[in-house]
């Protein structure tokens, strides 16, 4: 498994650091987790082709998670070129299927992909649940978040990644993250600005230790993380690999 940040940012306008996105890439599917803006932009300089995305997963429906994908579903139909003809999967909490008819109120048949190419899966966003696409699980859980919002588990046959989303600490967090090779986690302001609904270096650091993941990756970084050095922060808590992504980073999961 592959994995690339598109976004490590927020809510706040950077040049830095693009909205929340990472792309996965497994044996048999290419994965996105999230779009917020700028995430289609980040693909394009990635290399990473939007018609070869089998998987759409969104955390919740905060604005900077989720915005680039009614571009997405109108660059479905309406890119440049030749379009993808196999269907594609949409995943997300309860909820899913209520915002997507509303974003059809608003935008009409321009972001309905032709020919019923689009599978839409609501998970729950109460209690764990799991989907199973090709050869790869998906398994979900409720986050603690201001907004109903899960966390996701990817795993292969081979190795497991654990993408927070946005949340506070959890015990649900915890448990979905068990044994991780990675877990990708939010770490949205440093330990002196703690703000409800989401996570500090340290509180990070102390769920991947709970969970015995091999490697943190931190991100989702409001500004004053950036004044702030979050790895020695998180390391207070966690002995394994800590990473601070950047956007454009990549990483092997083995
Ligand atoms: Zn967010
Ligand atoms: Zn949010």
């Amino acid at each position: 498994m592959k994995i690339t940040i598109l976004g490590s940012g927020t809510a706040t306008p950077s040049l830095l650091r693009n909205s929340s996105g990472l792309f996965i890439e497994t044996p048999d599917l290419k994965i996105i987790v999230d779009m917020g803006a700028g995430t289609l932009r980040r693909m394009c300089e990635a290399g990473i082709d939007y018609r070869e995305i089998d998987v759409i997963a969104l955390t919740h429906f905060h604005p900077d998670h989720v915005t680039d994908f009614i571009s997405f579903l109108f660059a479905s139909n309406y890119a440049h070129g030749p379009m993808r003809t196999s269907p594609f999967n949409v995943i997300g909490p309860t909820g899913l299927e209520q915002f997507y008819k509303k974003l059809i109120e608003i935008f009409g048949q321009w972001i309905v992909p032709s020919q019923n190419r689009l599978i839409m899966r609501e998970v729950s966003a109460t209690s764990p649940d799991r989907v199973k696409i090709e050869g790869v699980r998906i398994v979900s859980s409720p986050a603690a978040h201001s907004f109903p919002s899960v966390s996701y588990r990817i795993e292969t046959g081979e190795t497991a990644l654990t993408i927070s989303g946005d949340t506070d600490v959890s015990e649900n967090l915890v448990k979905l993250a068990q044994d991780s090779h990675t877990l990708v986690c939010e770490c949205s302001m440093p330990d002196t600005m703690k703000v409800s609904g989401h996570m500090t270096p340290s509180e990070a650091g102390a769920i991947a230790a709970q969970a015995s993941a091999s490697r943190l990756i931190l991100t989702h970084f409001y500004p004053p993380c950036d004044s702030v050095d979050v790895v020695s922060v998180a390391r207070t808590q966690f002995g394994g690999t800590i990473v601070k992504a950047q956007d454009l980073m990549t990483f092997t999961l083995s």
